[in-house]
């Protein structure tokens, strides 16, 4: 292989490296999990009972925290950290950005007389008070309010993030403006797992169960990444500023053969594998990796699945670990949604159910009739919650990044349908031919009276066209993308479900109030309505042909291609009052974070188009007018010496250089326009005009690459990029 010295430098680099062994011995997993958390087993060893037993009721039963017992807790927990070699510690929350920030303080505080003690008393472990107010708050914290509070969630436990110089003990918290409203994601994230449950009591009364306790959504998030070796991630400008590569023609050998990973993993990816899943489990994080994905050097990691708010704040985690433990392996953890143009991008699918630890989980079939009927209606709730508010859902997802991945014949498309899988589908065709009837017709299913065919749970049989697939006993939300926090779609989840159980809810309790009233009838008739008004958003097919984009549209499933179309759902009449009927956002609150997306979409696009520009003026047209200029001087020496030159090479390469210059003066021009007035303006600029103008400079220089002297190409390919770990 040959390149530019800085190219071949990296690549040899690359080729010589061992990776460092891991620190400290091998142990059992077993004996690692949770090593670094403030657990619940660590809690009920540290704490007087009374304070566990307090404690233990917010975090199980959702009670109020007592602010009496904070200092008990926060004692118990300072020591734990300082026996674990903790000198700080750290309020950790989740900005509307999506990514996670930290409030580092330390553990000693001057005691008067020149010497320091440790500190940790319980209104620091409530409440936090970060100097904040350079997130994005999409405009509700003005500059001389820009107080904003952290408060601990107790449901999230602490933990110590390790670092060779000092420990951190780090809390997990809510991030809330002085007037209460909520400049994260966790906020509402909590105040719709709150809704959610008051609505699913509604309907296990109505099953008849007395004993029940909370009810949660469980999330569990199959993340998808790619590895490439640091030499390379820092000779790419374009992955450096956007985490995306802004040129590079496809490798002569992409992802066609699908066989690169199953072969013999690389021994320091798989290092890394071993790494990584050690310091998760230390944390907590229940996590197993994968390395079967489609891409070269692309791989899976999926946690166990967790309550919604904690696997969320793992998600987080995790995401932070697989970087970090990259880079110690000499690589970089790529989680942009696309960072490669013509090879499968990386998304994150959300897998998610509705239970308690009493009744189980809503989303799994029953054995007998009565337990089918409550299947069915959570089942029907999500039905009905999918297609009324599939709008909010893409916009759930909306983001510069993803809006490259989405609908690209590799990713779920933009159309939002659920996948029921031929059987389950069959069951809700019968119940919507059946009716209310008492005397049972051939093919009709009568709710309390028959069983449910068998489902199936193989995850093999699965539909992986579709963006919202039941798989057995959960859902998979499949648009989700690689980068994104899973927060965003957990709270858009269990509001619109909120919605739907409660809509079930209440049309039973009517029903049940007349007397004489059957259960079974009542349920029949309202799965009844909910299939025949809603069941436009059940597709079995393939979700990437163009036939479905067709039917799609004739059911009148909304099609909303990029970031710009999906993000006014989240300013729909419909969505504002669902958030804020079910007091999950308020409309002040929801306006913002349409602000803060719709800004962080202008923002991504204009850092990618200032990143093309300087990229394509700087690193590409200097090797290409290079590479004319050896080919013009090659030619008029050779016909001074009367040899007939053919100047084909030449051509095409001024060709092309010609088209490079045009595109670089488009893009400069479309870059220069004046910020629009209004939020909305910029971004439509941003999407209809710069980025056009950026993939004209693009296919300019993606040509170059493959017509210049390989030895003054600068870049990294994508064939040395993705095949060389
Ligand atoms: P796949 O075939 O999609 O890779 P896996 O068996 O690996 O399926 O599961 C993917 C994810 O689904 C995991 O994170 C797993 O914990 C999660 N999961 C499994 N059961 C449930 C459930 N009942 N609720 C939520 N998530 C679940
Ligand atoms: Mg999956």
């Amino acid at each position: 292989m040959s390149g530019s010295s800085a190219r071949q430098n990296a690549v040899n680099a690359v080729t010589s490296y061992r990776p460092p062994a891991s620190d400290g011995p091998l142990e059992a997993p077993g004996k690692l999990f949770g090593y670094n958390v403030f657990s619940k087993s660590v809690m009920q060893a540290r704490l007087p009972k009374a304070v566990y037993r307090a404690v233990m009721g917010t975090i199980e039963l959702g009670e109020p925290l007592d602010p009496t017992v904070a200092d008990a807790v926060a004692s118990a927990m300072k020591d734990w950290a300082i026996e674990k070699g903790a000198s700080h510690y750290a309020h950790v929350f989740y900005p509307l950005t999506g990514l996670t920030a930290e409030k580092h303080d330390s553990f000693l505080e001057p005691d008067g007389s020149g010497a320091a003690i440790a500190e940790f008393a319980g209104k620091t472990l409530i409440q936090g008070e970060p100097d904040a107010s350079s997130f994005p708050n999409g405009g509700l914290r003005g500059t001389f309010e820009a107080r904003g509070y952290t408060g601990w969630d107790v449901t999230s436990p602490a933990y110590i993030l390790e670092n060779p110089n000092g420990n951190t003990l780090c809390i997990p918290t809510v991030f809330i403006s002085w007037t209460g409203e909520a400049l994260d994601l966790k906020t509402p994230l909590l105040r719709s797992q709150q809704a959610l449950n008051i609505e699913a009591q509604r309907i296990l009364a109505l099953f008849g169960h007395t004993h029940t306790d909370t009810v949660v959504s469980y999330a569990g998030a199959e993340q998808e990444y790619f590895l490439i070796d640091q030499h390379f991630f820092f000779s790419r400008p374009d992955l450096l500023a956007s985490g995306r590569t802004l040129f590079g023609a496809r490798p002569p050998k992409g992802q066609e053969f699908d066989d690169h990973y199953f072969g013999a993993i690389p021994e320091r990816v798989l290092a890394f594998m071993i790494e990584a899943e050690r310091e998760l489990f230390k944390l907590g994080v229940p996590a197993k990796t994968r390395h079967n994905e489609v891409a070269p050097g692309q791989f899976e990691i999926a946690p166990v699945f967790e309550k919604a708010n904690l696997a969320a704040d793992h998600q987080q985690l995790l995401m932070v670990t697989l970087r970090k433990v990259a880079q110690k392996y000499g690589m970089e953890c790529l989680l942009h949604e696309k960072p490669f143009a013509g090879i499968n991008g990386s998304g994150k699918h959300v897998n998610f159910s509705i239970g308690n630890s009493m009744q189980g989980n809503f989303l799994n079939p029953g054995d007998n009739p009565h337990d089918n009927a409550q299947f069915l209606v959570f089942c029907a709730a999500v039905i009905r919650a999918v297609h009324k508010f599939g709008g909010l859902l893409r916009s759930a997802v909306a983001s510069a990044s993803n809006d490259h991945r989405l609908g690209a014949n590799e990713a779920p498309p933009a159309i939002i349908s659920i996948f029921l899988g031929e059987q389950l589908t069959d069951v809700f065709d019968q119940i919507a031919k059946g009716g209310a009837t008492s005397s049972k017709e051939k093919g009709t299913l009568i709710i309390g009276v028959d069983t449910l065919p068998a489902l199936p749970t193989d995850p093999g049989d699965r539909n992986r066209t579709s963006p919202f697939a039941f798989t057995g006993n959960r859902f998979e939300f499949r648009a989700p993308g690689s980068g994104q926090s899973i927060a965003g779609p957990m709270i858009a989840i269990n509001t619109i479900l909120a919605d739907s159980i409660d809509f079930i809810a209440t049309s039973l309790e009517a029903a049940m109030a007349v007397p004489g009233a059957d259960f079974n009838v009542s349920v029949q008739k309202v799965l009844e309505e909910i299939i025949t008004t809603h069941g436009a958003v059940v597709f079995n097919g393939n979700g990437y042909s163009e036939e479905w984009q067709t039917e799609a549209a004739a059911r009148g499933l909304p099609n909303l291609r990029t970031t710009i179309d999906a993000l006014p759902e989240m300013q729909s009449e419909s969505v504002k009052e669902l958030f804020a009927k079910y007091g999950v956002l308020s409309n002040r609150e929801l306006r913002s974070r349409y602000d803060v997306n719709l800004e962080q979409y202008s923002l991504s696009v204009h850092v990618e188009a200032k990143a093309t520009l300087e990229i394509a003026k700087t690193v590409i047209l200097p090797a290409a007018l290079r590479y004319q200029g050896e080919l013009a001087n090659n030619a008029a020496s050779l016909m001074s010496i009367g040899y007939a030159y053919d100047t084909s090479v030449l051509d095409t390469v001024s060709t092309c250089l010609t088209a490079l210059k045009e595109g670089i003066a488009t893009l400069s021009h479309a870059l220069a326009h004046d910020g629009a007035e209004d939020a909305m303006a910029e971004a439509v600029h941003a999407c209809n005009e710069l980025l056009p103008a950026m993939l004209a400079v693009r296919t300019a220089a993606d040509t170059l690459e493959t017509e210049v002297a390989d030895d003054l190409w600068p870049l990294p390919t994508y064939q040395e990029m993705l095949f060389i770990l």
